[in-house]
Protein backbone atom coordinates (compact mmCIF):
# COMPACT_ATOMS: atom_id res chain seq x y z
CA UNK A 1 0.00 0.00 0.00
CA UNK A 2 1.48 3.77 -0.75
CA UNK A 3 2.72 5.38 1.78
CA UNK A 4 0.95 8.85 3.25
CA UNK A 5 2.39 12.21 3.12
CA UNK A 6 2.52 13.16 6.68
CA UNK A 7 4.49 16.46 7.77
CA UNK A 8 6.34 16.25 11.30
CA UNK A 9 6.73 19.71 12.46
CA UNK A 10 9.29 19.35 15.55
CA UNK A 11 8.95 22.56 18.04
CA UNK A 12 11.03 21.12 20.98
CA UNK A 13 9.57 20.45 24.87
CA UNK A 14 10.66 17.17 26.73
CA UNK A 15 10.92 15.13 23.75
CA UNK A 16 13.27 16.55 22.57
CA UNK A 17 15.74 17.11 25.54
CA UNK A 18 18.29 15.47 27.64
CA UNK A 19 18.91 14.74 31.39
CA UNK A 20 22.48 16.41 31.95
CA UNK A 21 24.03 13.26 33.96
CA UNK A 22 25.61 15.69 36.82
CA UNK A 23 23.08 18.15 37.65
CA UNK A 24 20.19 16.24 36.69
CA UNK A 25 18.99 19.78 34.48
CA UNK A 26 16.70 18.79 31.91
CA UNK A 27 17.53 20.71 28.73
CA UNK A 28 17.64 20.87 24.99
CA UNK A 29 20.46 18.97 23.19
CA UNK A 30 21.98 19.93 19.84
CA UNK A 31 20.75 17.61 18.08
CA UNK A 32 17.15 16.56 18.87
CA UNK A 33 16.88 12.74 19.62
CA UNK A 34 13.15 13.06 17.63
CA UNK A 35 14.86 13.23 14.13
CA UNK A 36 17.59 10.49 14.38
CA UNK A 37 14.64 8.40 15.24
CA UNK A 38 12.65 8.54 11.92
CA UNK A 39 13.81 5.81 10.64
CA UNK A 40 11.99 3.59 13.10
CA UNK A 41 8.83 6.12 11.44
CA UNK A 42 9.67 5.84 7.82
CA UNK A 43 8.37 2.15 7.40
CA UNK A 44 5.04 3.89 8.23
CA UNK A 45 4.80 7.05 5.92
CA UNK A 46 6.55 9.00 4.24
CA UNK A 47 7.65 12.27 6.15
CA UNK A 48 8.13 15.55 5.22
CA UNK A 49 10.01 17.09 8.26
CA UNK A 50 10.40 20.73 9.65
CA UNK A 51 11.73 22.01 12.52
CA UNK A 52 10.91 26.11 12.56
CA UNK A 53 12.32 26.36 16.46
CA UNK A 54 13.51 24.16 19.51
CA UNK A 55 11.69 25.36 22.59
CA UNK A 56 10.64 24.67 25.82
CA UNK A 57 7.08 24.61 25.80
CA UNK A 58 6.67 27.41 28.35
CA UNK A 59 8.72 29.75 25.76
CA UNK A 60 5.84 29.29 23.34
CA UNK A 61 3.78 32.34 22.54
CA UNK A 62 0.58 32.97 20.20
CA UNK A 63 2.99 34.22 17.51
CA UNK A 64 4.50 30.43 17.28
CA UNK A 65 1.33 28.85 17.49
CA UNK A 66 0.39 31.36 14.26
CA UNK A 67 3.63 30.27 12.47
CA UNK A 68 3.13 26.79 12.94
CA UNK A 69 -0.49 27.10 11.67
CA UNK A 70 0.94 29.10 8.26
CA UNK A 71 3.20 26.40 7.95
CA UNK A 72 0.49 23.91 7.92
CA UNK A 73 -1.41 25.70 5.90
CA UNK A 74 1.57 26.25 3.22
CA UNK A 75 2.04 22.23 2.81
CA UNK A 76 -1.59 22.00 2.30
CA UNK A 77 -1.52 23.94 -0.41
CA UNK A 78 2.15 23.15 -1.73
CA UNK A 79 2.91 19.45 -0.80
CA UNK A 80 -0.46 18.08 -1.08
CA UNK A 81 0.45 16.18 2.71
CA UNK A 82 -2.40 13.98 3.89
CA UNK A 83 -1.69 14.50 7.89
CA UNK A 84 0.78 16.34 10.22
CA UNK A 85 2.26 15.40 13.36
CA UNK A 86 3.30 18.03 15.93
CA UNK A 87 6.08 17.21 18.57
CA UNK A 88 5.69 19.98 21.35
CA UNK A 89 6.60 20.71 25.15
CA UNK A 90 3.45 18.90 27.17
CA UNK A 91 2.87 22.93 29.16
CA UNK A 92 1.50 24.37 26.44
CA UNK A 93 0.75 21.63 24.41
CA UNK A 94 -2.90 22.17 24.82
CA UNK A 95 -3.23 26.14 24.27
CA UNK A 96 -1.26 25.44 20.88
CA UNK A 97 -3.47 21.98 20.06
CA UNK A 98 -6.52 24.48 20.36
CA UNK A 99 -5.13 27.59 18.56
CA UNK A 100 -4.71 25.31 15.57
CA UNK A 101 -7.94 23.22 16.35
CA UNK A 102 -9.86 26.79 15.63
CA UNK A 103 -7.51 28.34 12.74
CA UNK A 104 -6.47 25.14 10.19
CA UNK A 105 -9.54 24.85 7.92
CA UNK A 106 -8.72 21.39 6.56
CA UNK A 107 -10.06 17.58 7.51
CA UNK A 108 -6.57 15.84 7.44
CA UNK A 109 -5.81 14.73 10.61
CA UNK A 110 -3.36 17.00 12.60
CA UNK A 111 -2.17 15.55 15.84
CA UNK A 112 -0.07 16.79 18.72
CA UNK A 113 2.63 14.61 20.84
CA UNK A 114 5.17 15.46 23.43
CA UNK A 115 6.63 12.99 26.70
CA UNK A 116 7.03 13.62 30.24
CA UNK A 117 10.21 11.98 30.04
CA UNK A 118 13.49 13.02 28.39
CA UNK A 119 14.69 11.44 25.91
CA UNK A 120 18.16 9.76 27.99
CA UNK A 121 15.69 8.40 30.83
CA UNK A 122 14.84 5.27 31.80
CA UNK A 123 11.06 4.67 30.24
CA UNK A 124 11.56 7.74 27.45
CA UNK A 125 7.91 7.85 26.40
CA UNK A 126 8.89 10.44 23.46
CA UNK A 127 9.31 7.45 20.64
CA UNK A 128 6.36 5.83 21.57
CA UNK A 129 4.07 8.63 21.60
CA UNK A 130 5.52 9.89 18.25
CA UNK A 131 5.13 6.51 16.97
CA UNK A 132 1.33 6.63 18.25
CA UNK A 133 0.92 10.16 16.66
CA UNK A 134 1.83 9.19 13.40
CA UNK A 135 -0.13 6.22 13.32
CA UNK A 136 -2.80 8.31 13.89
CA UNK A 137 -2.34 10.50 11.48
CA UNK A 138 -2.13 8.09 8.92
CA UNK A 139 -5.77 6.54 9.88
CA UNK A 140 -8.48 7.11 7.94
CA UNK A 141 -10.61 7.31 10.62
CA UNK A 142 -8.73 10.09 12.05
CA UNK A 143 -9.84 12.28 9.07
CA UNK A 144 -12.98 15.06 10.27
CA UNK A 145 -12.18 14.51 14.05
CA UNK A 146 -10.53 18.23 14.48
CA UNK A 147 -6.67 18.68 15.92
CA UNK A 148 -6.15 15.72 18.33
CA UNK A 149 -3.49 15.51 21.26
CA UNK A 150 -2.28 11.54 21.28
CA UNK A 151 0.14 10.62 24.28
CA UNK A 152 -0.16 7.39 26.71
CA UNK A 153 -2.34 5.34 24.16
CA UNK A 154 -4.87 7.57 24.37
CA UNK A 155 -6.56 9.82 21.49
CA UNK A 156 -7.99 13.58 22.71
CA UNK A 157 -9.45 16.36 21.62
CA UNK A 158 -8.31 19.42 21.13
CA UNK A 159 -10.95 20.98 22.85
CA UNK A 160 -11.15 18.93 25.99
CA UNK A 161 -7.63 17.81 26.76
CA UNK A 162 -5.43 19.71 29.17
CA UNK A 163 -2.05 18.56 31.67
CA UNK A 164 -3.18 17.05 34.79
CA UNK A 165 -0.53 15.97 36.62
CA UNK A 166 2.95 17.25 36.80
CA UNK A 167 5.06 14.44 35.79
CA UNK A 168 2.95 10.94 35.45
CA UNK A 169 3.05 9.93 31.69
CA UNK A 170 -0.62 9.86 31.78
CA UNK A 171 -0.57 13.21 32.48
CA UNK A 172 -2.83 14.46 29.41
CA UNK A 173 -7.18 13.52 30.16
CA UNK A 174 -10.01 15.31 29.20
CA UNK A 175 -12.38 15.65 32.66
CA UNK A 176 -15.78 14.70 32.23
CA UNK A 177 -15.67 13.82 28.44
CA UNK A 178 -12.95 11.41 28.44
CA UNK A 179 -10.71 10.37 25.12
CA UNK A 180 -12.67 9.79 22.06
CA UNK A 181 -9.95 7.28 20.91
CA UNK A 182 -6.93 4.69 22.02
CA UNK A 183 -3.88 3.40 20.15
CA UNK A 184 -3.71 -0.39 20.67
CA UNK A 185 -0.85 -2.52 19.73
CA UNK A 186 -2.56 -3.75 16.25
CA UNK A 187 -4.52 -0.89 15.20
CA UNK A 188 -6.32 3.18 16.08
CA UNK A 189 -9.66 2.90 17.31
CA UNK A 190 -12.02 5.56 17.63
CA UNK A 191 -15.36 5.43 19.49
CA UNK A 192 -16.39 8.81 19.80
CA UNK A 193 -17.11 11.41 17.57
CA UNK A 194 -16.26 15.19 18.11
CA UNK A 195 -19.57 17.23 17.21
CA UNK A 196 -18.69 20.72 16.58
CA UNK A 197 -16.55 22.45 14.87
CA UNK A 198 -15.61 25.97 14.52
CA UNK A 199 -12.77 27.52 12.00
CA UNK A 200 -11.80 31.29 12.27
CA UNK A 201 -9.24 33.39 9.31
CA UNK A 202 -6.50 35.15 10.99
CA UNK A 203 -3.11 36.18 9.55
CA UNK A 204 -2.23 38.23 13.28
CA UNK A 205 -1.60 37.72 16.85
CA UNK A 206 -1.92 40.89 18.47
CA UNK A 207 -4.76 41.00 21.21
CA UNK A 208 -3.78 41.24 24.92
CA UNK A 209 -6.09 38.75 26.68
CA UNK A 210 -5.18 38.20 30.27
CA UNK A 211 -5.86 35.30 32.25
CA UNK A 212 -7.89 36.12 36.30
CA UNK A 213 -8.11 32.79 38.51
CA UNK A 214 -10.87 33.97 41.31
CA UNK A 215 -10.26 33.30 44.89
CA UNK A 216 -11.85 33.28 48.52
CA UNK A 217 -11.50 37.36 49.59
CA UNK A 218 -10.59 38.40 45.78
CA UNK A 219 -11.04 42.22 45.44
CA UNK A 220 -10.84 44.16 42.43
CA UNK A 221 -7.07 45.62 42.69
CA UNK A 222 -5.88 43.32 39.73
CA UNK A 223 -8.81 44.46 37.75
CA UNK A 224 -7.75 47.86 38.19
CA UNK A 225 -4.09 47.48 37.43
CA UNK A 226 -5.60 45.42 34.39
CA UNK A 227 -7.71 48.55 33.53
CA UNK A 228 -4.90 50.69 32.38
CA UNK A 229 -3.16 48.43 31.00
CA UNK A 230 -5.17 48.45 27.30
CA UNK A 231 -6.26 45.04 27.32
CA UNK A 232 -8.30 44.01 25.12
CA UNK A 233 -10.13 41.11 26.66
CA UNK A 234 -10.28 39.04 30.14
CA UNK A 235 -10.73 35.42 31.11
CA UNK A 236 -11.78 34.94 34.67
CA UNK A 237 -11.66 31.06 36.14
CA UNK A 238 -14.70 32.10 38.42
CA UNK A 239 -15.61 29.94 41.23
CA UNK A 240 -17.97 27.14 41.17
CA UNK A 241 -21.06 27.42 39.15
CA UNK A 242 -19.96 30.68 38.15
CA UNK A 243 -19.66 33.32 40.92
CA UNK A 244 -17.32 35.81 42.30
CA UNK A 245 -16.59 37.34 45.45
CA UNK A 246 -18.46 41.13 45.85
CA UNK A 247 -15.53 42.72 46.46
CA UNK A 248 -14.39 42.44 42.82
CA UNK A 249 -17.58 43.71 41.18
CA UNK A 250 -16.48 47.79 41.05
CA UNK A 251 -13.29 46.55 38.65
CA UNK A 252 -15.44 44.00 36.83
CA UNK A 253 -17.69 47.12 36.34
CA UNK A 254 -15.11 49.51 35.07
CA UNK A 255 -13.47 46.70 32.64
CA UNK A 256 -16.90 46.69 31.50
CA UNK A 257 -17.50 50.52 30.76
CA UNK A 258 -14.54 50.46 29.18
CA UNK A 259 -16.18 48.07 26.26
CA UNK A 260 -13.37 45.31 27.31
CA UNK A 261 -15.39 41.74 27.18
CA UNK A 262 -14.91 39.28 29.87
CA UNK A 263 -15.82 35.85 29.54
CA UNK A 264 -15.98 33.60 32.48
CA UNK A 265 -15.15 30.13 32.88
CA UNK A 266 -14.95 28.13 36.05
CA UNK A 267 -12.19 27.08 38.34
CA UNK A 268 -14.03 23.86 38.64
CA UNK A 269 -12.38 20.95 35.91
CA UNK A 270 -15.68 19.24 35.73
CA UNK A 271 -18.96 20.84 34.57
CA UNK A 272 -19.87 24.09 32.74
CA UNK A 273 -19.99 27.72 34.42
CA UNK A 274 -23.75 28.99 34.09
CA UNK A 275 -25.76 32.20 35.44
CA UNK A 276 -27.45 30.67 39.00
CA UNK A 277 -26.88 32.25 41.90
CA UNK A 278 -28.43 35.44 42.81
CA UNK A 279 -27.13 37.06 45.60
CA UNK A 280 -23.79 39.67 45.05
CA UNK A 281 -21.02 38.72 42.56
CA UNK A 282 -23.09 35.68 41.71
CA UNK A 283 -23.64 34.43 37.96
CA UNK A 284 -27.12 36.23 37.69
CA UNK A 285 -25.82 39.40 38.88
CA UNK A 286 -22.67 39.36 36.30
CA UNK A 287 -24.44 37.85 33.35
CA UNK A 288 -27.21 41.29 34.01
CA UNK A 289 -23.64 43.58 33.60
CA UNK A 290 -22.67 41.82 30.47
CA UNK A 291 -20.35 39.15 31.69
CA UNK A 292 -20.27 35.75 29.14
CA UNK A 293 -20.06 32.94 30.07
CA UNK A 294 -18.47 30.29 28.59
CA UNK A 295 -19.47 26.55 27.94
CA UNK A 296 -17.13 24.43 29.71
CA UNK A 297 -13.50 25.69 28.30
CA UNK A 298 -10.45 26.00 30.50
CA UNK A 299 -9.51 29.20 31.32
CA UNK A 300 -5.98 28.76 29.12
CA UNK A 301 -8.18 27.74 26.35
CA UNK A 302 -11.08 30.06 26.58
CA UNK A 303 -7.90 32.78 26.25
CA UNK A 304 -6.92 30.96 23.28
CA UNK A 305 -10.92 31.14 21.87
CA UNK A 306 -11.17 35.35 22.52
CA UNK A 307 -7.48 36.31 21.15
CA UNK A 308 -8.40 34.45 17.79
CA UNK A 309 -12.33 35.55 17.76
CA UNK A 310 -10.95 39.01 18.79
CA UNK A 311 -8.60 38.97 16.18
CA UNK A 312 -11.09 37.67 12.88
CA UNK A 313 -13.23 40.55 14.11
CA UNK A 314 -15.87 39.34 16.27
CA UNK A 315 -17.88 42.37 17.74
CA UNK A 316 -18.57 42.37 21.67
CA UNK A 317 -22.03 41.14 20.33
CA UNK A 318 -21.47 38.00 18.52
CA UNK A 319 -19.01 36.87 21.34
CA UNK A 320 -21.99 35.26 23.61
CA UNK A 321 -22.81 32.80 20.60
CA UNK A 322 -18.84 32.38 20.01
CA UNK A 323 -18.50 30.97 23.91
CA UNK A 324 -21.89 29.15 23.49
CA UNK A 325 -20.56 26.83 21.15
N1 LIG B 1 8.52 21.80 30.52
C1 LIG B 1 8.43 20.95 29.38
C2 LIG B 1 7.86 21.71 28.21
O1 LIG B 1 6.69 21.90 28.13
C3 LIG B 1 7.59 19.80 29.68
C4 LIG B 1 7.42 18.81 28.57
O2 LIG B 1 7.72 19.01 27.44
O3 LIG B 1 6.90 17.75 28.88
O4 LIG B 1 8.58 22.11 27.35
Amino acid sequence: MKKKKILVIHTGGTISMSEDQETGAVKPTKENPMKSKSENINDLAELILEDPFILPSPHITPKEMLYIKDLIVHHIQRSKIEGVVITHGTDTLEETAYFLDLTVNSDIPIVLTGAMRSSNEIGFDGLYNYISAVRVAISDEAQKKGVLVVLNDEIHTAMNVTKTHTSNVSTFQSPQYGPIGIVTKRGIVFHHKPINSEKYDIQYVTKSVPLLKAHAGMDSSLLYALKINNIDGLIIEALGQGNLPPATLPGVKALLEQDIPIVLVSRCFNGIAEDVYGYEGGGKQLKEFGVIFSNGLNGQKARIKLLIALESGCTKNQLPAVFAN
